[in-house]
């Protein structure tokens, strides 16, 4: 557990730029994997994802630390996606919902 939380005090800095950048453009990017550990937690949706909680927001796909490839906001939730070809089409082109 000391090793986990090394690490997420490691990547606060660089979460933080993230989350402010998502915040005044009201989207977030494709997470490269190294940020998306600490991301989720800082989110709250770490455990969620480990409990197999969480879904694909495209194919239903159940969403694990290993085929998640990204997300991206939506309205006041945020939405994971899996690293389906489509999914990350999908969630590459969501950044402007109608
Ligand atoms: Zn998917």
């Amino acid at each position: 557990m000391a090793r986990i939380r090394h690490e997420t005090t490691c990547q606060a800095g660089s979460v933080a730029v993230t989350v402010r950048r998502w915040r005044r453009r009201e989207k977030l990017p494709v997470i490269h994997e190294d940020n998306l550990v600490p991301l989720l937690t800082k989110l709250g949706l770490y455990e969620a994802v480990l409990a197999g909680d969480v879904r694909c927001s495209f194919c239903e796909t159940e969403v694990t630390v290993a085929n998640l490839r990204g997300l991206y906001r939506h309205g006041e939730s945020v939405k994971l996606f899996c690293d389906n070809p489509e999914c990350v089409w999908a969630g590459l082109h969501s950044e402007n919902p109608t």
